[in-house]
């Protein structure tokens, strides 16, 4: 059982900075997860107590059944990858990957000889493990396909091969949880794809846990059985990718997940003559029943509307479960080949100036040709979403 439990971890650096408050977080033996959040807001710190290499302020952490809050890092049975590989540039990729092992296992002539009068059992137990260090590092190297290059050394080799010997390293001491942190950021767009694809397979082969750092969210929906997204320290939300990037918890959550993030309208709920509208800015949306908020209308509470920039139909054609949202005013578009980015400005309030508010929608039909020209607007109703 590899479970990792964080108890209400807090981290501060200082009196002014607090990197991680109060983190309560549960991984499930066996899990791929997640951390995810912009840059500063205390991922690689809470690995970093994970692994034991940074002291908590507060709080306690279990690896398994096992209170390993004030354990030394190479006492706690996990093993971390690093973005820049962390390899040892003298040794050969054999040496590097067998290096742990041969600490753990082996030891100095009269360390062993103290260890044999001491306990023999033991230590023939270990012997054993040692003799088998050659056989565990060969097959590791198999599966990740580097076996071709355990004679050289870290500097004859390219990123990604650099980056699976970091890996190799890490699986061949069998760790009840692996850590990454941001282990891909150093690769090129295609070899991160291939990687993250081998990390996933790797995942289910080995069936170990897996706790892993990234700032890129395409990486943290794809790979993680359950992301958990931070800010500032505070952990906002952690679930299933699907169910974080349909249902955020919140605006932060909403506005970091999705390329490009949700669009956030600010307004009020107003009801007039029987009707419930939306309004925010110059536009005013008609809600039906079934899209109505949970907040009664006032003119005195702001709310905010989201919309997934997939959920906007640059169309005026009436279709069911679409809201039309009037018109706006395309600023740009940015085309990436199967998708389209259009920037949109809606109307303002007459005094508004620069300060209109401004969405950007995800076309998938051709897109040329709308920039400086006026396009309606529907939003999708499943794909709307209400923060106070
Ligand atoms: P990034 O994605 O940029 O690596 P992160 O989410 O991993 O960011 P952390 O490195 O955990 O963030 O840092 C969290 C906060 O703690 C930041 O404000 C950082 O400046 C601060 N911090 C981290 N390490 C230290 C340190 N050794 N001393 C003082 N402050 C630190």
């Amino acid at each position: 059982m590899a479970r990792v439990v964080l108890n209400q971890v807090s981290k501060r650096f200082s009196d002014t900075v607090a990197a991680v408050s109060e983190l309560n977080l549960e991984v499930a033996d066996r899990e791929f997860l997640v951390l995810v959040g912009p840059s500063g807001c205390g991922k690689t710190t809470t690995l970093r107590m994970i692994a034991g290499l940074e002291e908590v302020s507060s709080g306690e952490i279990t690896i398994g059944d096992r209170d390993v809050t004030h354990v030394s890092p190479k006492d706690r049975d996990i093993a971390m990858v690093f973005q820049n590989y962390a390899l040892y540039p003298h040794m050969t990729v054999r040496r590097n990957m067998s290096f742990g092992l041969r600490l753990r296992y082996g030891g100095n002539f009269i360390f062993r000889m103290w260890r044999r009068w001491n306990d023999a059992e033991s230590a023939a137990r270990r012997e054993e493990q040692f003799r088998q260090i050659p056989q565990r590092v060969d097959q590791v190297a198999g599966t990740l396909g580097i076996g071709k290059l355990l004679d050289r050394y870290p500097r004859e080799l390219s990123g990604g091969e650099r980056q699976r010997v970091a890996l190799g390293r890490a699986i061949v001491r069998e760790p009840a949880a692996f850590l990454f942190d941001e282990p891909l950021s150093n690769l090129d767009a295609k070899l991160r794809v291939e990687m993250r694809r081998e990390l996933k397979e790797l995942h289910r082969r080995l069936g170990a846990t897996m706790i892993y750092v990234t700032h890129d969210q395409v990486e943290a929906m794809t790979l993680g059985d359950r992301i958990a997204v931070m800010d500032q320290g505070v952990l906002q939300q952690v679930g299933p990718p699907s169910e974080v990037y349909h249902k955020p918890a919140n605006r932060f959550v909403a506005g970091f997940l999705g390329t490009p993030g949700m669009n956030l309208l600010e307004g009020k709920l107003v009801e007039e003559n029987g009707r419930l509208q939306f309004r925010s800015g110059g536009i005013a949306l008609e809600m039906s029943a079934n899209q109505r908020p949970e907040w009664e209308p006032s003119s005195s509470r702001t709310i905010v509307l989201g919309v997934r920039p997939e959920a906007i139909l640059l169309t005026e054609e009436p279709s069911p479960g679409c809201l039309p949202a009037g018109r706006g005013q395309v600023e740009l578009v940015e085309s990436l080949g199967d998708v389209a980015y259009v920037h949109i400005r809606l109307p303002g309030l007459p005094d508004a100036g620069d300060q209109a508010p401004r969405i950007t929608a995800k076309a998938t039909i051709s897109a040329d040709g709308l920039t400086d020209r006026l396009t309606p607007l529907a939003f999708r109703e499943e794909g709307l979403h209400w923060f106070d």
